[in-house]
Protein backbone atom coordinates (compact mmCIF):
# COMPACT_ATOMS: atom_id res chain seq x y z
CA UNK A 1 0.00 0.00 0.00
CA UNK A 2 1.06 3.42 -0.90
CA UNK A 3 0.07 5.90 1.97
CA UNK A 4 -0.86 9.40 1.60
CA UNK A 5 -2.25 12.15 3.38
CA UNK A 6 -4.57 14.86 2.87
CA UNK A 7 -3.87 18.65 2.71
CA UNK A 8 -6.31 21.53 3.23
CA UNK A 9 -5.28 25.13 2.88
CA UNK A 10 -7.95 27.41 4.36
CA UNK A 11 -7.84 30.74 2.80
CA UNK A 12 -10.04 34.01 2.67
CA UNK A 13 -11.03 33.37 -0.75
CA UNK A 14 -10.08 29.77 -1.65
CA UNK A 15 -9.85 26.36 0.46
CA UNK A 16 -7.17 24.02 -1.35
CA UNK A 17 -7.23 20.55 -0.99
CA UNK A 18 -4.61 18.19 -2.50
CA UNK A 19 -3.79 14.00 -2.08
CA UNK A 20 0.17 14.32 -1.07
CA UNK A 21 2.39 11.65 -0.69
CA UNK A 22 5.19 10.80 1.35
CA UNK A 23 7.76 12.24 -0.37
CA UNK A 24 5.43 15.60 -0.86
CA UNK A 25 4.27 15.24 -3.72
CA UNK A 26 0.49 16.33 -4.66
CA UNK A 27 -0.62 13.70 -6.68
CA UNK A 28 -4.47 15.69 -7.39
CA UNK A 29 -5.44 18.43 -6.04
CA UNK A 30 -8.74 20.88 -6.13
CA UNK A 31 -10.23 23.92 -4.29
CA UNK A 32 -13.61 25.49 -3.08
CA UNK A 33 -14.35 28.64 -2.53
CA UNK A 34 -14.11 29.87 0.86
CA UNK A 35 -16.80 32.19 1.93
CA UNK A 36 -19.85 30.85 -0.55
CA UNK A 37 -21.45 28.35 1.67
CA UNK A 38 -23.85 30.34 3.86
CA UNK A 39 -23.12 28.65 6.95
CA UNK A 40 -20.11 26.37 8.81
CA UNK A 41 -21.76 23.55 8.76
CA UNK A 42 -22.71 23.64 5.11
CA UNK A 43 -18.80 24.68 4.46
CA UNK A 44 -17.90 21.49 6.47
CA UNK A 45 -20.68 19.18 4.30
CA UNK A 46 -18.91 20.89 0.94
CA UNK A 47 -15.49 20.72 1.98
CA UNK A 48 -15.73 17.21 2.74
CA UNK A 49 -17.83 15.84 -0.51
CA UNK A 50 -14.91 18.02 -2.22
CA UNK A 51 -12.02 15.61 -0.23
CA UNK A 52 -14.06 12.70 -0.67
CA UNK A 53 -14.16 13.05 -4.27
CA UNK A 54 -10.46 14.10 -4.43
CA UNK A 55 -9.45 10.77 -2.65
CA UNK A 56 -11.73 8.70 -5.21
CA UNK A 57 -9.72 10.60 -8.21
CA UNK A 58 -6.64 9.73 -6.27
CA UNK A 59 -7.42 5.78 -6.03
CA UNK A 60 -8.82 5.72 -9.66
CA UNK A 61 -4.90 6.59 -10.56
CA UNK A 62 -3.66 3.88 -8.07
CA UNK A 63 -5.89 1.52 -6.34
CA UNK A 64 -3.81 0.79 -3.55
CA UNK A 65 -3.39 4.20 -1.78
CA UNK A 66 -4.33 4.34 2.51
CA UNK A 67 -5.20 7.48 3.12
CA UNK A 68 -4.23 8.24 7.16
CA UNK A 69 -5.70 11.55 7.83
CA UNK A 70 -6.42 15.34 6.55
CA UNK A 71 -4.21 17.97 7.90
CA UNK A 72 -5.27 21.79 7.87
CA UNK A 73 -3.64 24.94 7.69
CA UNK A 74 -5.53 27.92 8.72
CA UNK A 75 -4.86 31.19 9.90
CA UNK A 76 -6.09 31.47 13.75
CA UNK A 77 -5.84 27.39 13.51
CA UNK A 78 -5.57 26.50 17.06
CA UNK A 79 -3.63 23.09 17.35
CA UNK A 80 -4.56 21.93 20.54
CA UNK A 81 -8.25 22.79 20.16
CA UNK A 82 -8.50 21.96 16.43
CA UNK A 83 -10.29 25.55 15.93
CA UNK A 84 -9.83 28.46 14.01
CA UNK A 85 -10.40 31.25 16.36
CA UNK A 86 -11.49 34.73 15.44
CA UNK A 87 -9.18 34.55 11.99
CA UNK A 88 -9.70 38.04 10.97
CA UNK A 89 -10.02 37.40 7.22
CA UNK A 90 -11.95 34.49 6.90
CA UNK A 91 -16.18 34.48 6.58
CA UNK A 92 -16.40 32.40 9.72
CA UNK A 93 -17.23 34.29 12.64
CA UNK A 94 -16.06 33.56 16.86
CA UNK A 95 -14.92 29.88 17.29
CA UNK A 96 -14.83 27.56 14.89
CA UNK A 97 -14.46 23.88 15.89
CA UNK A 98 -13.04 22.72 12.30
CA UNK A 99 -11.56 19.10 13.57
CA UNK A 100 -14.76 18.38 15.15
CA UNK A 101 -17.24 18.71 12.62
CA UNK A 102 -14.64 17.45 10.25
CA UNK A 103 -14.10 14.34 12.15
CA UNK A 104 -17.54 13.71 12.13
CA UNK A 105 -17.41 13.13 7.95
CA UNK A 106 -14.12 10.47 8.61
CA UNK A 107 -14.04 8.90 11.63
CA UNK A 108 -12.42 6.47 9.34
CA UNK A 109 -9.06 8.11 9.08
CA UNK A 110 -6.56 8.00 12.04
CA UNK A 111 -5.92 11.66 12.21
CA UNK A 112 -7.79 15.02 11.30
CA UNK A 113 -5.27 18.17 12.95
CA UNK A 114 -4.99 22.04 12.56
CA UNK A 115 -2.95 24.63 12.88
CA UNK A 116 -1.62 27.90 11.60
CA UNK A 117 -0.42 28.26 8.14
CA UNK A 118 2.97 29.08 8.99
CA UNK A 119 3.29 26.11 11.42
CA UNK A 120 2.28 23.60 8.82
CA UNK A 121 4.73 25.50 6.30
CA UNK A 122 7.66 24.95 9.41
CA UNK A 123 6.15 21.40 9.42
CA UNK A 124 6.06 20.81 5.68
CA UNK A 125 9.78 21.73 5.62
CA UNK A 126 10.32 19.41 8.11
CA UNK A 127 8.85 16.13 6.84
CA UNK A 128 9.82 16.81 3.46
CA UNK A 129 12.13 19.97 2.69
CA UNK A 130 15.28 21.34 3.61
CA UNK A 131 14.81 20.82 7.56
CA UNK A 132 14.76 17.41 7.07
CA UNK A 133 17.86 16.27 8.97
CA UNK A 134 17.31 19.32 11.33
CA UNK A 135 15.89 19.54 15.20
CA UNK A 136 15.94 23.19 15.36
CA UNK A 137 15.10 25.56 13.12
CA UNK A 138 12.79 28.29 12.05
CA UNK A 139 10.44 29.68 9.40
CA UNK A 140 9.33 32.74 8.66
CA UNK A 141 6.96 33.17 5.68
CA UNK A 142 6.73 36.60 4.36
CA UNK A 143 3.62 37.28 2.35
CA UNK A 144 0.29 39.53 3.12
CA UNK A 145 1.65 39.23 6.48
CA UNK A 146 4.84 37.87 8.20
CA UNK A 147 4.25 34.23 10.07
CA UNK A 148 6.68 31.89 11.34
CA UNK A 149 6.75 28.28 12.72
CA UNK A 150 9.48 27.48 15.36
CA UNK A 151 11.13 24.21 15.83
CA UNK A 152 12.97 22.96 19.02
CA UNK A 153 14.25 19.57 19.55
CA UNK A 154 12.32 18.14 16.67
CA UNK A 155 8.79 19.39 17.98
CA UNK A 156 7.45 22.59 16.97
CA UNK A 157 6.54 24.94 19.37
CA UNK A 158 2.96 25.19 20.31
CA UNK A 159 3.16 27.31 23.47
CA UNK A 160 0.54 26.69 26.90
CA UNK A 161 -2.86 27.75 24.11
CA UNK A 162 -1.65 27.06 20.50
CA UNK A 163 -0.35 30.46 19.40
CA UNK A 164 3.32 30.41 19.56
CA UNK A 165 5.40 31.62 16.83
CA UNK A 166 3.96 35.01 16.03
CA UNK A 167 7.19 36.50 15.29
CA UNK A 168 5.53 38.44 12.72
CA UNK A 169 4.42 40.55 15.99
CA UNK A 170 7.35 41.25 17.42
CA UNK A 171 8.03 45.24 18.31
CA UNK A 172 11.08 46.44 15.56
CA UNK A 173 10.64 49.95 16.10
CA UNK A 174 9.29 50.90 18.83
CA UNK A 175 6.70 53.76 18.04
CA UNK A 176 6.83 52.74 14.21
CA UNK A 177 4.44 51.81 11.42
CA UNK A 178 0.66 50.65 12.31
CA UNK A 179 0.63 46.96 12.02
CA UNK A 180 -2.64 45.29 10.87
CA UNK A 181 -3.14 43.91 14.08
CA UNK A 182 -3.52 47.72 15.98
CA UNK A 183 -0.49 48.14 17.50
CA UNK A 184 2.90 50.44 16.26
CA UNK A 185 6.40 48.77 14.73
CA UNK A 186 5.68 44.80 14.39
CA UNK A 187 8.23 43.44 12.20
CA UNK A 188 5.13 42.65 9.91
CA UNK A 189 4.33 46.53 9.24
CA UNK A 190 8.03 46.45 6.93
CA UNK A 191 9.05 42.68 6.09
CA UNK A 192 5.75 41.91 4.95
CA UNK A 193 4.46 42.36 0.84
CA UNK A 194 2.49 45.28 1.55
CA UNK A 195 5.44 46.65 4.26
CA UNK A 196 8.02 46.60 1.15
CA UNK A 197 5.01 48.52 -0.12
CA UNK A 198 4.81 51.16 2.33
CA UNK A 199 8.87 51.56 2.23
CA UNK A 200 8.94 52.11 -1.18
CA UNK A 201 6.23 55.15 -0.91
CA UNK A 202 8.43 56.36 2.19
CA UNK A 203 11.67 56.45 -0.27
CA UNK A 204 9.73 58.20 -3.51
CA UNK A 205 8.75 60.78 -0.87
CA UNK A 206 12.49 61.33 1.06
CA UNK A 207 14.15 61.64 -2.19
CA UNK A 208 11.66 63.27 -4.52
CA UNK A 209 12.62 60.29 -6.71
CA UNK A 210 10.34 61.65 -9.76
CA UNK A 211 12.83 59.60 -12.17
CA UNK A 212 12.16 56.37 -10.16
CA UNK A 213 10.11 53.25 -11.85
CA UNK A 214 8.05 53.43 -9.08
CA UNK A 215 7.43 57.26 -9.04
CA UNK A 216 3.96 57.00 -11.77
CA UNK A 217 2.29 53.57 -9.70
CA UNK A 218 -0.52 54.28 -7.41
CA UNK A 219 -0.19 53.32 -3.80
CA UNK A 220 -2.88 50.59 -4.76
CA UNK A 221 -1.53 49.02 -7.90
CA UNK A 222 2.22 49.03 -6.63
CA UNK A 223 3.00 45.56 -5.54
CA UNK A 224 6.32 43.43 -4.54
CA UNK A 225 7.32 41.83 -7.84
CA UNK A 226 6.80 45.54 -9.18
CA UNK A 227 9.34 46.61 -6.99
CA UNK A 228 11.65 43.43 -7.56
CA UNK A 229 11.28 43.92 -11.98
CA UNK A 230 12.65 47.74 -10.98
CA UNK A 231 14.90 46.48 -8.47
CA UNK A 232 16.88 44.35 -11.18
CA UNK A 233 16.61 47.37 -13.80
CA UNK A 234 18.96 49.02 -11.44
CA UNK A 235 16.51 51.20 -9.51
CA UNK A 236 17.74 53.34 -6.94
CA UNK A 237 14.73 53.28 -4.55
CA UNK A 238 13.58 49.55 -5.60
CA UNK A 239 16.79 48.11 -4.60
CA UNK A 240 16.71 50.60 -0.86
CA UNK A 241 13.32 48.39 -0.59
CA UNK A 242 15.27 45.39 -0.27
CA UNK A 243 18.11 46.78 1.45
CA UNK A 244 16.11 47.86 3.94
CA UNK A 245 13.78 45.36 4.33
CA UNK A 246 16.52 42.59 4.49
CA UNK A 247 17.50 45.27 7.52
CA UNK A 248 14.80 44.97 9.66
CA UNK A 249 13.99 41.46 8.93
CA UNK A 250 17.81 40.15 9.92
CA UNK A 251 17.32 42.49 13.09
CA UNK A 252 14.46 40.51 13.75
CA UNK A 253 15.76 36.77 12.71
CA UNK A 254 18.55 37.74 15.36
CA UNK A 255 16.02 38.02 18.17
CA UNK A 256 14.73 34.44 17.06
CA UNK A 257 17.92 33.36 17.16
CA UNK A 258 18.97 34.54 20.80
CA UNK A 259 15.68 33.03 22.05
CA UNK A 260 16.07 29.89 20.23
CA UNK A 261 19.53 28.75 18.70
CA UNK A 262 18.48 27.23 15.78
CA UNK A 263 20.39 25.74 13.08
CA UNK A 264 18.75 27.52 10.35
CA UNK A 265 16.07 29.58 9.41
CA UNK A 266 13.94 29.14 6.53
CA UNK A 267 12.69 32.07 4.11
CA UNK A 268 9.38 31.55 2.57
CA UNK A 269 7.03 33.24 -0.12
CA UNK A 270 6.87 35.77 -2.54
CA UNK A 271 9.62 38.74 -2.17
CA UNK A 272 11.83 35.16 -1.44
CA UNK A 273 11.98 34.79 -4.95
CA UNK A 274 14.08 38.12 -5.29
CA UNK A 275 16.98 35.83 -4.61
CA UNK A 276 20.33 38.00 -3.08
CA UNK A 277 18.13 40.93 -2.93
CA UNK A 278 16.10 39.93 -0.35
CA UNK A 279 18.82 37.47 1.43
CA UNK A 280 22.28 39.38 1.25
CA UNK A 281 20.89 42.40 3.13
CA UNK A 282 19.05 40.04 5.60
CA UNK A 283 22.14 38.32 6.39
CA UNK A 284 24.25 40.83 7.05
CA UNK A 285 21.90 42.56 9.26
CA UNK A 286 21.23 39.42 11.03
CA UNK A 287 25.10 38.87 11.76
CA UNK A 288 25.19 42.52 12.78
CA UNK A 289 22.74 42.02 15.65
CA UNK A 290 23.85 38.58 17.12
CA UNK A 291 26.02 37.99 20.22
CA UNK A 292 29.22 36.76 19.39
CA UNK A 293 28.58 33.02 20.19
CA UNK A 294 25.99 32.86 17.34
CA UNK A 295 27.94 34.92 14.35
CA UNK A 296 28.86 32.78 11.08
CA UNK A 297 27.21 29.80 12.40
CA UNK A 298 23.02 29.87 11.50
CA UNK A 299 22.17 29.11 8.20
CA UNK A 300 19.46 31.48 6.12
CA UNK A 301 17.91 29.60 3.02
CA UNK A 302 14.94 29.76 0.97
CA UNK A 303 12.41 26.89 1.49
CA UNK A 304 13.03 23.74 -0.51
CA UNK A 305 9.07 23.35 -0.80
CA UNK A 306 7.52 24.29 -4.31
CA UNK A 307 5.88 27.59 -3.90
CA UNK A 308 2.37 26.47 -5.92
CA UNK A 309 1.96 23.78 -3.20
CA UNK A 310 3.55 24.66 -0.18
CA UNK A 311 0.13 25.03 1.43
CA UNK A 312 -0.84 21.74 0.63
CA UNK A 313 1.91 20.46 0.99
CA UNK A 314 2.93 21.61 4.55
CA UNK A 315 -0.90 20.63 6.21
CA UNK A 316 -0.39 17.26 4.96
CA UNK A 317 2.71 16.69 6.58
CA UNK A 318 0.62 17.60 10.02
CA UNK A 319 -0.67 14.20 9.82
CA UNK A 320 3.12 12.41 9.32
CA UNK A 321 3.63 14.56 12.48
CA UNK A 322 0.86 13.06 13.94
CA UNK A 323 1.06 9.59 13.83
CA UNK A 324 5.47 9.39 14.69
ZN1 LIG B 1 1.29 43.26 14.61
Amino acid sequence: MKQVSVGVDIGGTNTAIGVVDESGHVLTKDNIKTPDHGDIDQYIQDLSAAIRKLITNAKMLNENLEVLGIGIGAPNGNYYNGTIEYAPNLSFEGIVPLVELLKKHFDDLKAVALTNDANAAAIGEMIYGGAKDMKNFVMYTLGTGVGSGLVVNGDLVYGADGFAGECGHTTLVPGGRLCGCGALGHLEAYCSAPGMKRTAFELLVKYNANNSLLADKSYKELNSKMIYDAAVQGDKVANEVFELTGHYLGQGIADTVHHLSPEAVFLFGGPTAAGDLIFKPTIKSMEDHLLPIFKNKIKVLPSKLDAGDAAIVGASALVWKELE
